[in-house]
């Protein structure tokens, strides 16, 4: 796992802010090297990743704490790269600002491209860049947070790093995680990569405006998914044409109704 590829090394990690034109790091970029041990101590191994994950479920605590006392809830939203989980924001921003206070943590290894979009919503927004890293972890999240210093009463989404294995190792704190996958994937990735879809509270099937196009049907990818999770509430949405966003909305505001935006 991670102690083995060495992500949960955070050298490389950087923590933007993005608004007005003004792009200011809480530390300055620098070349990250990325050592690779070429016969890892299978042992050694295991316990560092153990202590990486306790560490990490630690500082997970502190940021519930933090979002708590400051009238906040937090997603963690996970998925691989392209599912739509960017432009599923930019949407849901665009649809309900008027409704809920939303604030966004972007996460991805490199570039600010979707702050930038996310920013043009007019939504808060802070892009954490992680390096060689290929999730956030609670460290890099209360990072995140104090920079963004959401407003009291906000939804904070925390757009993970796309990858369908790390991110579901670590909690960050949030209040709910929610995992998307999109049609275009097929039905096997809740099978292949099932630690990510067994810790979901809401699994959205995006893409559904493709299914004509494709050799799946949305009842291949749901039994798959419920293969692994029979709890979790299932939406099945179009970030791009519309389809089952109501609903999303509607699991969202309930989210944002545990605390009283002032
Ligand atoms: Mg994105």
């Amino acid at each position: 796992m991670c102690a083995t590829c060495g992500c949960g090394d955070d050298a490389g990690v950087r923590v933007t802010t993005v608004g007005a034109g003004q792009h200011s790091n809480d530390q300055p970029p620098h070349e990250h090297s990325h050592a690779h041990p070429h016969e890892p101590d299978p042992g050694r191994t295991v316990l560092l990743g153990q202590q990486i994950l306790a560490k990490n479920d630690h500082l997970a605590e502190h940021n519930r704490a933090w979002l708590a006392a400051r009238d906040l809830v937090a997603v963690n939203l996970m998925s691989a790269p392209g599912s739509g989980k960017t432009t599923l924001l930019e949407r849901t921003i665009r649809d309900l600002h008027a409704e809920l206070a939303l604030a966004v943590i972007e996460g991805d290894q490199e570039t600010l491209v979707d702050a930038e979009r996310i920013e043009a919503t007019g939504c808060p927004v802070v892009q954490i860049n992680t390096g060689a890293g290929c999730h956030l972890d609670a460290d890099m999240t209360a990072r995140g947070l104090r920079a963004l210093d959401p407003r009291p009463g906000s939804v904070v989404i925390v757009e993970n790093v796309g990858n369908l294995v790390c991110p579901a190792l670590f909690d960050l704190g949030e209040t709910s995680r929610v995992v998307i996958m999109s049609t275009t994937e097929g039905p096997d990735k809740p099978i292949k990569y099932p630690q990510m879809f067994v810790g979901a509270h809401l699994i959205l099937i995006n893409k559904v405006d493709l299914l004509p196009y494709l050799d799946v049907t949305l009842e291949q990818i749901t039994t798959s998914v419920r293969s692994v999770n029979p709890t979790a509430e299932l939406i099945a949405v179009s970030a791009t044409r519309g389809q089952g966003m109501a609903q999303w909305y509607r699991w969202l505001k309930e989210l944002g109704a545990l605390p009283q935006p002032s």
